[in-house]
């Protein structure tokens, strides 16, 4: 199977200047990324069915095998390999953050009774229509405090398709999930631990109702100050950084509370001075020093000395312009 997908070049056309020269190429790049992306996927896809089979196209059947495989057939329900046959492609629609696509799905046909096969396919869900990288985009965004009327515009734009706003609030809550998730288990100690702090401006309702037009009740809604602690681990000399966990507070007056609830939970993780932790560096808040006095993690501390931790987050920075000039 061929293993490499090509994109065609950039044609540079005459007669073009300025922006609009600026505007060809751009639309060009994006004609290009989208069939690359495209190419992409109806080779993982194909590769997918090759695997499933257990053979490459115009291979032969054994029929001495009866290996049985995850997909089956609707007619006989038949699930031995050797029973289905490649049976073309059918296009399906699929939105990507690169642009909307259409890819092209394998059938397969099961040679007994002459029954479709359903096959799950990993790279594509059955019945999906938007691909998981909207799903990771939706996630940062939310994560960002960004609310679903303002991602649901930003991938309008981007995709000139519409959204719905359920299918996005799905997703957000599916993500909520995997967040939760993200905050147990066990961490590996950085050498250094940086605790930060800032604020947030959230809308939610305020405890006060109004009547809407038709006379029913409706929340209000008003601008909230919460406190947001972060702690991201540090690794010097492999120059990396990593955020290990986080605590939303519930409003002002919380920090205390929520800065304590993270330290608590670090320490149960396993960030602790006898798994490798050499330092904590920290904003030399007062609510923070009292915190650090209640959950021993066996460390140095050091107040965050601003020059310090810009020092140490360029020093992280580095290798990602490195890259960028090896590229
Ligand atoms: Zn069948």
């Amino acid at each position: 199977m061929e293993s490499e997908v090509r994109v065609c070049g950039v044609v540079v056309k005459e007669g073009l200047s300025g922006y609009r020269f600026y505007a060809d190429v751009l639309g060009q790049l994006q004609e290009g990324i989208k069939e690359y992306v495209t190419a992409a996927l109806n080779r993982v896809l194909d590769e997918e069915v090759e695997r499933l089979l257990g053979r490459r196209p115009y291979v032969r059947r054994d029929e001495r095998n009866q290996q049985r495989v995850t997909a089956r057939c609707l007619g006989c329900g038949s699930r031995r390999q050797q029973d289905f046959l490649r049976d073309g492609h059918k296009p399906r629609g699929l939105v990507t953050l690169w642009a909307s696509l259409t890819v092209l799905m394998p059938r397969l046909r099961c040679c007994r009774c002459g029954g479709t096969v359903s096959v799950a396919y990993e790279t594509i869900k059955p019945r999906q229509r938007v691909w998981d990288d909207i799903g990771e985009e939706t996630r940062v965004a939310w994560g960002l405090g960004q609310g679903l009327h303002e991602i649901k515009g930003r991938l309008d734009l981007h995709l000139h398709t519409s959204f719905g706003l359920r299918m996005l609030n799905e997703r957000v809550r599916e993500m909520s999930k995997l967040v939760a998730g993200w905050q147990e288990g066990d961490l590996t100690s950085p050498p250094v631990l940086l605790l930060d702090a800032f604020w947030i401006r959230v809308m939610k309702p305020n405890g006060r109702v109004r009547r809407d037009k038709e006379g029913r009740k409706r929340q209000r809604k008003g601008l909230f100050w919460l406190p947001v602690m972060v702690a991201l681990g540090l690794w010097p000399e492999e120059r990396e950084k990593h955020i290990l966990d986080w605590e939303i507070g519930n409003g002002p007056g919380e920090d205390a509370r929520s800065r304590l609830k993270l330290l608590t939970r670090l320490e149960a993780r396993g960030i602790r001075g006898d798994q490798g932790l050499r330092l904590i560096i920290h904003d030399g808040s007062a609510v923070l020093e009292e915190a650090l006095e209640e959950v021993h993690f066996a460390a140095l501390r050091q107040r965050c000395l601003f020059h310090k931790l810009r020092n140490v987050l360029e020093a992280i920075r580095f290798p990602d312009e490195l890259q960028q000039e090896e590229k």
